[in-house]
């Protein structure tokens, strides 16, 4: 169903968006690496796991989950653990052929269909054994938290990468990312003391819907559903909800629930609040001054004299410096983006409806 408010596995349940994933289908066939660009909501995980269930021979692992489950930091054990579920969970005749190669690596056992990794396992040695059957894609999903992964900023697990890259061609990999600028900075295949410095990879991004798609993609949704809503409150709505794919159809489903376009309206809100607040937790705990620039964005003050004047008034004297690294790591973590307007550098927060939010 088109408003299940869930991520979507299956083709048959994706709007549009053919074009994304045979491309994603195909680079994954085609590169090693791969990154999956966008922001929050729009449809990543989605089109992943489509891809993923297509291709048959994919193993999904959450960095996002890993990293909240393990308390921030992202242990090796934890990673085994995701390696482990993830070769679990594929299809039989695969897993079958792949257990072949597996059950001589050390310290992996295999009871009936389940496959079992003792702490000493190597994840290297369990790629190389993976490299022995024809492809697979291993899929990273929201990768930037790979960061938390080991002492050096993830630098050990890039390394296995790395390994993998110029040794296993079998082996592909997938990385997805909704703060963009962070999982550039983790691949960082241009900076010299990058493991990956110097591999191709390949960039998809998927953007949100354009008006008349988002339009559509509401109105194909309540025919699904048999619900009659007005032409007028579509409109509105996707005006409203810019574009994105995970706020259509909070949309839709609370419409359906409530048959109240503003019930509806305030149903999505309310969705991303919860879904901000643990995200605005976490950077509280940097500092409270993201979250007061982003508050000054979203009202409006969108030049640096005037964040810097809301700043100012309500947390005291704060350096250039500091101001100028705030707003790049939001940036980095795509909550905001700059244009040029009116012969100066303008913030905007990117996603309308955190916009709302923030400003409430
Ligand atoms: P991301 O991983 O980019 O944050 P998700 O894949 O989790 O985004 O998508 C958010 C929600 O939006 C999903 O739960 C899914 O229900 C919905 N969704 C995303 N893209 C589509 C689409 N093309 N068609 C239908 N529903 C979609
Ligand atoms: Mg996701």
């Amino acid at each position: 169903m088109l408003f299940d408010p869930r991520p979507k596995e299956k083709r048959k349940d994706i709007f549009d968006r053919e074009q994304e994933i045979e491309m994603i289908k195909n680079s994954a066939k085609e590169y090693p690496i791969t990154l999956i660009l966008g922001i929050r909501r729009v449809g990543k995980s989605s089109l992943l796991k489509v891809v993923l269930n297509e291709l048959k021979s994919g193993i999904y692992i959450d960095v996002r989950k890993l990293h909240f489950e393990s308390g921030g930091w992202i242990t090796n054990e934890s990673l085994l653990k995701a390696f482990e579920n993830g070769l679990n969970s594929l299809n039989h005749p695969i897993k079958r052929e792949l257990f072949q190669y597996l059950k001589r690596v050390k310290g992996v056992s295999i009871a009936g269909v389940q496959l079992n990794f003792e702490p000493e396992v190597s994840l290297s040695e369990i790629l190389e054994a993976l490299n022995k059957r024809s492809k697979i894609v291993i899929a990273f999903d929201e990768a930037q938290y790979l960061r938390f992964y080991g002492r050096r900023g993830g630098k050990e697990f890039l390394t296995l990468v790395a390994y993998a890259y110029d040794n296993l061609p079998n082996i592909s990999f997938i990385f997805t990312g909704s703060e963009i600028g962070l999982l550039h900075d983790l691949i960082g295949v241009s900076d010299y003391e990058s493991p990956l410095y110097g591999r191709i990879y390949n960039e998809i991004t998927i953007s949100p819907f354009s008006r008349e798609l988002s339009i559509e993609f509401l109105r194909q949704g309540f025919v699904e559903a048999r619900i009659k809503i007005r032409e007028e409150e579509i409109e509105h709505a996707a005006e409203i909800l810019g574009g994105i794919p995970g706020w259509l159809v909070e949309f839709g489903y609370n419409y359906i629930k409530t048959k109240s376009f503003e019930n509806a309206i305030k149903g999505v809100m309310r969705k991303a609040e919860k879904f901000l607040e643990g995200e605005l937790r976490e950077l509280e705990k940097r500092s409270p001054r993201y979250i007061l620039v982003l508050r000054a964005i979203s009202m409006g003050f969108d030049r640096w004299t005037l964040i810097k004047e809301f700043l100012e008034s309500r947390s005291g004297k704060i350096p250039n410096s500091r101001l100028a690294a705030i707003l790049e790591a939001l940036q980095k973590m795509s909550w905001i983006s700059t244009e040029y307007r009116d012969g100066g550098k303008r913030y905007k927060i990117i996603d309308p409806v955190i916009e709302r939010v923030i400003k409430e």
